[in-house]
């Protein structure tokens, strides 16, 4: 008997009609996520799925790990509909995780490691999370303190399993021990499948309600687009609950095809290099400040020659940085430009190079719907900024639970508005100029900062740089330039009065120089490694 689909309270569902035409229309399949792996692991069973330290699961290993928690957990009593905050480090038992409560039509909800207790607390509130599963400690937090607390704390958190803190140990034994299930549908496709984690550049993050259609349509779009095969040996380096690291392409875009996925810790060349070399990746999905980390490392020498492709998105990668990273690594570089909200647009990989290092894609499908206004919500031309709007078949239609918010970040008939100041060309390629809020208004002058930004970075002597507007009396706002040295010696270079003449050579006008420069070590970063200007116009 068909399952019919699951209505969880505090989600927007998409209109009847919508739903109809996605179906009809082939954008949405009749598949859930765990279906989409086990299809691959009875066509590819030896085939490596997963590396993560000394483990090597192949896809029949990683099925039934999969099923064997899933029997464990089932024993514990979470049923379909019920939300879990799934709190792990980079690790192979994340993604077991995940199937493993999909497999139930138990719904994560997939929280960065580098979250704290206030972040984890609000989602155990506002989720009414039955569990919380996360590692013993990180970076020094005793993790498993603060699960024994928040437990006493909430009444309806029943259950917190604390894994070591590299992921296994005795706890994920236990419950890999309760035997196994037999894979079968347990929820509807179109049930929600995890709540993701808003990027929270702004307060606290908020819920994403992602289902399995949506989720399977922005994973098969990206899978085509990037021309993922079983080929592929995806590295997988930013934090893995980040769609980069999961539906695009990501886990699950590699899993759709019976690629291997390599999982690193983190993005540092240290981390990652040595497991480019050892397991010969051919892929990496990077944000820039990783990418910049990359392209200026000593760390060369690792034999890195296996790289075919270096994937970049999740914040702006400027022209400058761009143009070196073909030459520099013998790769191509394909960038993108999406929102956990849904849409991913990237530049396909036939694309001439000077798309491929100013534009940052363009939508795959005339279902991924854009919009592209200006203040007065009129269509603005090819090439003109304006804000961008977006609707689709990965695009959802609230967030979880948050009427207030849903009220200012959608239309009434279902478009997001992004937040993002975009350009688009006549082909329909997209640049992204910025984030409407942290356009600087110096005076009535306008600035975008990644215009400076890029200046910056055509320096010799600038790792990086990240610009701001910082509050004036007279102006309104001012410009300050937060800039980290590639070297300590190169620190006494970067001054204003020597920084002005050189962004004036390279035609910048004279109301976007900067009035204030900082030379720092650091920069301060969200919880996904992006740049967190929050934080910078928070010290001012
Ligand atoms: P997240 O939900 O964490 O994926 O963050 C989405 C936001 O990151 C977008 O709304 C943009 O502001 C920003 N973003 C993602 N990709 C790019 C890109 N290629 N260039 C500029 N900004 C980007």
């Amino acid at each position: 008997m068909a399952i019919q689909p699951l209505t969880l309270d505090g989600v927007v569902p998409y209109p009847p009609d919508t739903v109809a035409e996605y179906l009809a229309k082939g954008y949405w399949h009749d598949q859930t996520l765990p279906e989409l792996l086990f299809a691959t692991a009875r066509r590819y069973p030896d085939k490596l799925a997963v590396i993560d330290r000394d483990t090597q699961l192949t896809y029949a290993q990683l099925t039934d790990e999969i099923l064997r928690l899933a029997a464990g957990l089932k024993e514990r009593g979470l049923r379909r509909g019920e939300r879990v905050v799934v709190h792990l480090p980079n690790t192979y038992e994340y993604i077991v995780f995940v199937f493993a409560l999909w497999e139930l039509g138990v719904v994560p909800v997939v929280a960065p490691i580098a979250h704290r207790r206030a972040e984890i607390e609000h989602f155990i509130d506002i989720a009414s999370a039955r569990a919380y599963i996360t590692v013993a400690s990180d970076a020094g937090t005793d993790l498993a303190a603060m699960a024994a607390d928040l437990k006493d704390r909430w009444p309806h958190l029943e259950h917190t399993l604390v894994l070591d803190p590299a992921g296994g140990g005795a706890e994920y034994d236990a419950l890999l021990s309760k035997g196994s299930l037999v894979h079968a549908r347990r929820c509807n496709p179109q049930d929600v499948a995890l709540l993701q984690i808003s990027g929270g550049t702004t307060g606290i993050p908020k819920l994403m309600p992602h289902t399995h259609h949506t989720y399977g349509y922005a994973l098969r779009r990206s899978v085509a687009e990037r021309g993922i095969t079983e080929r592929t040996v995806h590295l997988l380096v930013m934090p893995i609950c980040h769609s980069m690291s999961t539906r695009s392409p990501g886990f699950l875009g590699a899993f759709s095809v019976g690629a291997t996925v390599v999982i690193a810790p983190n993005g540092s060349p240290d981390a990652a290099f040595p497991l480019i070399e050892r397991h010969r990746a051919n892929r990496v999905t990077l944000v820039p400040p990783i990418l910049l980390a990359w392209l200026n490392s000593s760390l060369r020498t690792y034999d890195l020659s296996s790289l075919e492709v270096i994937m970049c998105g999740g914040a702006k990668l400027s022209e400058e940085v761009a143009r070196r990273v073909e030459p520099e690594f013998g790769v191509q570089l394909s960038q993108s430009f999406g929102m956990g909200e849904g849409l991913v647009v990237s530049n396909p990989a036939d694309v001439d190079r000077a798309t491929s290092v100013r534009y940052q894609g363009r939508p795959a499908s005339e279902a991924d719907e854009i919009q592209v206004i200006d203040d007065e919500g009129e269509d603005v031309p090819p090439g003109e900024p304006g804000h961008l709007l977006t609707r689709g078949p990965s695009v959802i239609r609230g967030y979880y639970r948050n009427p207030e918010q849903n009220a200012l970040a959608f239309t009434a008939d279902g478009f997001y508005r992004t937040g993002d100041i975009v350009e688009r060309d006549e082909r329909g390629f997209i640049r992204v100029v910025g984030r409407s809020k942290d356009q600087i208004n110096r005076g009535g002058d306008k600035i975008a900062p990644e215009e400076l930004e890029n200046a910056f970075l055509a320096h010799d002597g600038i790792h990086n740089a990240s610009v701001i507007g910082v509050d004036d009396e007279a102006l309104g706002e001012r410009i300050k330039a937060y800039l980290i040295p590639r070297s300590p010696e190169h620190a006494t270079e970067l001054t204003l009065a020597k920084l002005r003449p050189f962004l004036r050579e390279r035609g910048l006008a004279t109301f976007k120089l900067p009035d204030f420069v900082e030379v720092v070590d650091e920069f301060p970063y969200t919880a996904v490694g992006k740049v967190s200007k929050r934080l910078q116009r928070e010290q001012n």
